[in-house]
């Protein structure tokens, strides 16, 4: 049997909920996470429309990017899509940022849909700095408790795995009378023979390895360091930038978006150059003008452009393609449903079939 719990969990293994923004809602909003699913609908927003489909369906879960409870509510009314969705016994997950800022989320999908190759991230956010762990061991337990800190997470550096240094010293202390020492006896100095031990390590996993340090060190009060290291950090990517297979002028690329995206129509600010690197952020991005252009991309292709941004772009020569929050997010929904099947084959994914852009776009021929 699937339940909420399983599927919320498989989505935070790629897309973990905790790297959402500090303003952002994301994770399972509405319905009990002991819930067993057979049937999901997975769409970017839960409309009502989609909550009826869903319930039409027989679906016990809907998965969607973005969050169907967003400010705190006051009221639980029978005409909100909340109350609609509890009423109705339907969960919903929603992965909003998280699945913006995941390695296989948003963006990859969007630069995919565009065929760039040699994605990279463009735009980087919650950078996390790595801790520095200091360890003293009594000598002979030094290697245990070094292969014990590796296996829960410490000394991943590149290529290398438990990474390391080890200097010799002595280690003094003098066990009062409750203590019950692993060297010495209560009363009496005890000048021991160990080892400085230091490991990096992510700041997500420096609970996890001084739990497994202290399991595998043999003193009852086993003394450490843990420091901040600026040296080492890790982050999320917001965006991607590649290459196009081929340059292109920056109408005929605002053609290739708005094909590739199948968008109902989309803006843009030509360039005064061919496109051949493509920098992208689905949903808004039009804050990411100036980066774009920095990092020397041809065209940032986005949604939500303000009226400034797109002068912005025009300033810096660089092509600009607005095609809406819609299309540039929606590429994610198709992706993220064959993934869930691929991993509950016994549970119905389905993008829903009554959710698409709001919008319509109409086109002077002036
Ligand atoms: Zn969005």
């Amino acid at each position: 049997m699937t339940t909420i719990r399983n599927i919320f969990a498989a989505i935070d293994e790629f897309a973990p909920f905790s790297h959402q923004e500090s303003w952002d809602n994301s994770g399972l909003l509405v319905g009990d996470p002991d819930a067993p699913v057979t049937k999901a609908v997975v769409t970017l927003d839960v409309t009502k429309a989609v909550v009826k489909e869903a319930k039409d369906e027989g679906a016990q879960l809907i998965v969607s990017h973005h969050p169907v409870l967003f400010h705190p509510a006051k009221t639980f009314l029978a005409d909100s899509i909340s109350y609609q969705l509890a009423a109705a016994g339907i969960g919903a997950i929603c992965a909003h940022t998280s699945l913006d800022l995941a390695a296989e989320g948003v963006n990859h999908c969007l630069a995919d849909r565009l065929g760039l190759t040699d994605q990279r991230p463009f735009v980087r956010e919650n950078t996390r700095f790595y801790r520095k762990l200091v360890v003293f061991c009594p000598h002979e337990y030094t290697n245990r408790i070094h292969s014990a800190m590796k296996e829960a997470g410490a000394g991943t550096l590149g290529n290398y795995a438990g990474c390391a240094f080890v200097s010799p010293g002595e280690g003094r202390f003098l066990p009062l009378d409750e203590a019950k020492p692993f060297l010495g006896k209560p009363g009496e100095w005890e000048y021991a023979k160990e080892d400085r031990l230091e490991m990096i390590c992510p700041p997500s996993k420096v609970e996890a390895v001084l739990g497994a340090m202290r399991k595998a060190h043999p003193y009852e009060e086993p003394a450490f360091d843990v420091f901040e290291t600026t040296a080492l950090a890790d982050s999320d990517s917001l965006g991607l930038i590649g290459f196009l297979d081929s340059e292109q002028q920056p109408e005929e690329f605002a053609g290739y978006v708005g094909e590739c995206l199948r968008c109902g129509g989309l803006r843009y600010v030509p360039g005064r150059r061919p496109v051949r690197r493509v920098a992208v952020l689905g949903g808004a991005g039009g804050d990411a003008v100036a980066k774009a252009a920095a990092v020397g991309a041809d065209a940032l292709v986005t949604g939500d452009v303000k009226h400034h941004q797109l002068l912005e772009a025009m300033e810096a020569g660089m092509t600009l393609v607005d095609a809406g929050h819609f299309s540039t997010e929606d590429v994610v929904v198709e992706p993220l449903c064959s993934r869930l099947a691929a991993r509950f084959p016994q549970v119905a994914f389905h993008k829903s079939a009554v959710f698409g852009d709001p919008a319509r776009y109409w086109t002077s021929s002036r």
